[in-house]
């Protein structure tokens, strides 16, 4: 692994979440995706990081999880919560790459994934993964998404090197459609889900990162990094959010 990739992850590990989102929008993803709660289901959370997501799901609902992330150190963490939040029989972690699933066809209810199909693709992902949904079973994915029809030019140029993907509600309904799901619901991560629950604890832990790796150039340039997303967000946070998907496999 590289060294870059190691410090991306001590940054991050320390987070509850890896990408903009929040207890409350789960949830939200939970009912719009008409999930009760005296129904039993198999779950897959997919580039589920240090498992936030799981850890709603297992919490609210009667769930065997199985929490996917191709970064052990991630998976780590999520063990350690699950035990601590007594929720360690509901949620099984797997390193493995969301690419190469060893899932078998037909198995699950619910596949579930925050902040993560950009990886793949939306298109591929909502593609390749719908083999492993049981016919009826939903898909909830949150995806980068345009909120608007016209964008300032240096905020189109800034996606398209980082995710040509990215696009509006009603294309990412129409990949949907396309592809075999039925939508179901979608919904926009609001402002507090970019800044208190992923940007702001992310800076305040800043400092000590720089700390433990002596300021050492490399760890000032994943600072760097950081500080120019979170700059182009607060530019133009009105023009692009996660959108939250929920659709069902027909
Ligand atoms: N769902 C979490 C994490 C989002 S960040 C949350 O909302 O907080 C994206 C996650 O995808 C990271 O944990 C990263 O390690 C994982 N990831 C990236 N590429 C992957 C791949 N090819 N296979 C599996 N996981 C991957």
């Amino acid at each position: 692994m590289s060294d870059e990739m190691q410090l991306l992850i001590d940054l991050h590990k320390q987070n509850e979440r890896q990408g903009p989102g929040g207890r409350t929008e789960t949830e939200l993803a939970i009912y719009l995706a008409g999930l009760g709660f005296d129904t039993h289901y198999k779950v897959a959370d997919i580039g589920c990081g240090t498992g936030a997501a799981s850890l709603v799901l297992a919490d609210m609902l009667d769930v065997d999880i199985t929490s996917v992330d191709f970064l052990q150190d991630f998976l780590d963490v999520l063990n350690t919560s699950a035990q601590d939040a007594e929720l360690d029989s509901r949620i099984k972690t797997l390193c493995a790459s969301m690419d190469d699933l060893p899932f078998n066809e037909d198995a699950y209810d619910v596949l579930w994934s925050e902040g993560a199909i950009y990886n793949i693709g939306f298109s591929k992902g909502v593609q390749d993964w719908k083999k492993y949904l049981k016919q009826g079973g939903v898909l909830v994915a949150s995806e980068i998404t345009w909120t608007t029809e016209e964008r300032p030019q240096a905020i189109e140029d800034y996606w398209e090197e980082a995710y040509p993907e990215i696009d509006t509600a009603s294309n990412k309904m129409a990949v949907l459609e396309r592809a075999g799901y039925q939508p179901l619901g979608y919904f926009v991560l609001p402002e507090h889900c970019w800044l208190e629950g992923y940007y702001e604890p992310l800076r305040t832990s800043y400092d000590a990162f720089l700390a433990r790796h002596s300021n050492s150039e490399a760890a000032q340039a994943i600072i760097a990094g950081e500080k120019e997303e979170v700059a182009m967000y607060e530019k133009y946070k009105s023009y692009y959010s996660y959108g939250v998907y929920i659709a069902r496999k027909l």
